[in-house]
């Protein structure tokens, strides 16, 4: 089944348990102080739980366009290395807001994977809480009844606070939560280790695709825990790890949510890529692997949050998506030996593949491809320059950790992030100062602070309406009323 069929089949599932289906909200969000950007589906429905606004019904499914690079989720350094954590990913949900809970969502959950897309029963896992006295928080006995009539005992596992229970934040709504995971090893794998459940031990074909969890309580300021007066569900499930299911693969990135971005990077770099199974191969084509996955992923975040309106630039979100990029670029240049500007040629290929469901992508196809491809080409003007200077300082430093202020001349004069510096490091075995880092970056300002206020000392600042002496520029900037004025 193609990923386009797997999301429709989700939607359309939802959608007869009388679900409205919405569009996915942007993943750059303006207006929320708390966050950045989309990490998960229900931030857009956060006000609905907390009861701050209706929704437009108790019952909703979604697909959601989310990023997890900073905060509180952040999954940057596993992209590449694993074959399921993307920086940028479709989150599938389904909610109720205050209205049907356990007894129907689990059941559904288990009706569209079994029954809809035929997933074998045998390889499914199943997790619930097993409750935390010290915190007061019961063992969800619901949920592991309602499992109990689908899955055998011993394929229900019982997890910890830290796993299954979600918190909103110190304070609001939480409860406790049931994962679903996937077990895709070859029938001779699973016989060799049988008996033995690798969930939660992070094995790459061992992996969790499905969240739900159960809204029932709200923690109070002191601490503990009352009911709420109604009861609500929040679902995710990851997309491209349903599709790598769907599709008999054990990489999401060997679903055709990404083949075709791949081979677009073998068609313009001459290289090949060959899956997933490093292990059996020499370190070069490792490399190689890894800096496409690296690629065709952080492209793909990049190109959907410009679309989305967060041009790359030097602060807030711009600036992580900026450092994203350069990431990519950085790999390209090293592993792949990419000198030229190219990443921006992946946006055509996304726009074909995904602007279907998204057409944010396609009607902003050029600038998105015009805006990566300055980027790239402006970074990669004094890419080459940085990495021979942190070749001479690594070569300077004696010991394992390089200073912190020559990690600072690098993002000065060369525009490398420290986090590329820090990734470029490890790859050497050596570690960044990053307090020195800082240290060096808030002197910096402090210095360029003490210029401008050098260079403004006999004028005063931005004034509105009518003044006095005039001795600024020839104009007024008449529409504002704005003009500078000698202090007198
Ligand atoms: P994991 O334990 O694999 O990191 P999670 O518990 O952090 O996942 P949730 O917050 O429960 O993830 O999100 C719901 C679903 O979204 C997960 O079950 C998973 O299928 C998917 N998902 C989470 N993070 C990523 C990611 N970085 N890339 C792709 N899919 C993801
Ligand atoms: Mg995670
Ligand atoms: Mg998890
Ligand atoms: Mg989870």
């Amino acid at each position: 089944m193609n990923s386009k069929d797997v999301r429709k089949q989700f939607l359309d599932f939802f959608q007869s348990k009388g679900h409205l289906i919405v569009p996915s909200a942007p993943i750059v969000l303006k207006d929320d102080p708390t966050l950045m950007f989309n990490n998960s589906g229900m931030a857009q429905f956060k006000e609905y739980f907390l009861g701050n606004a209706t929704p437009k019904s108790t019952r909703i499914a979604d697909t959601q366009k989310c990023l997890r690079v900073s905060g509180k989720h952040n999954d940057l350094e596993d992209v590449g290395f694993d074959t399921y954590h993307h920086t940028m990913f479709e989150m599938l949900g389904n909610w109720s807001f205050g209205d049907y809970f356990k007894e129907e969502a689990l059941p559904w959950a288990w009706e569209f994977l079994t029954e809809v897309l035929k997933l074998d029963k045998d390889r499914l896992y199943v997790s619930v809480f097993e409750g935390n006295e010290a915190e007061n928080v019961p063992f969800d006995q619901q949920a592991f009844d309602i499992w109990k009539q689908f899955v055998p005992e011993d394929r229900i596992i019982l997890g910890n606070k830290k796993d299954n229970f979600w918190e909103m934040g110190d304070q609001g709504p939480c409860g406790p939560c049931s994962e679903i995971h996937i077990d895709l090893r070859t029938d001779e794998e699973r016989a060799a280790v049988s008996g033995r459940s690798l969930v939660n031990e992070d094995h790459p074909q061992v992996v969790e695709i499905w969240n739900n969890v159960f809204m029932e309580f709200n923690r109070k300021a002191d601490g503990s825990l009352e009911k709420l007066p109604a009861q609500h569900v929040d679902t995710g499930m990851g997309f491209e790890r349903l599709c790598m299911a769907m599709q008999n693969v054990t990489s999401n990135y060997d679903t055709d949510v990404f083949t075709p971005l791949i081979e677009k990077v073998e068609q313009i770099t001459g290289l090949k890529y060959t899956s997933n199974e490093v292990k059996d191969i020499s370190e070069e084509q490792n490399k190689t692997n890894i800096a496409i996955r690296v690629i065709v992923d952080h492209v793909r975040a990049v190109a959907f949050a410009i679309a989305d309106g967060q041009l790359p630039s030097n602060t807030g979100a711009g600036y992580v998506i900026r450092r994203i990029l350069r990431r990519a670029i950085r790999y390209g240049f090293t592993f792949l030996n990419t000198k030229e500007a190219f990443t921006y040629q992946l946006v055509d290929v996304l726009a074909d593949q995904m602007g279907e469901f998204f057409p944010e992508i396609k009607s902003q196809q050029n600038l998105v491809t015009n805006v990566i491809r300055e980027e790239e080409a402006s970074f990669l003007r004094t890419l080459d320059q940085g990495l021979q200077l942190l070749e001479n300082v690594i070569g300077e430093t004696k010991g394992n950790i390089v200073a912190g202020a020559k990690a600072f001349e690098l993002y000065d004069t060369f525009g490398f992030p420290k986090d590329l510096t820090a990734l470029i490091l490890r790859e050497r075995g050596l570690e960044l100062d990053e307090a020195g880092f800082d240290v060096a970056m808030q002197e910096q300002k402090a210095r360029s602070r003490a210029a401008s206020e050098v260079s403004t000392e006999d004028w005063s600042v931005l004034i509105p309406g009518n003044v006095e002496t005039f001795v600024g520029y020839d104009q007024t900037e008449s529409e504002a009323k704005i003009t500078r004025i000698r202090k007198v």
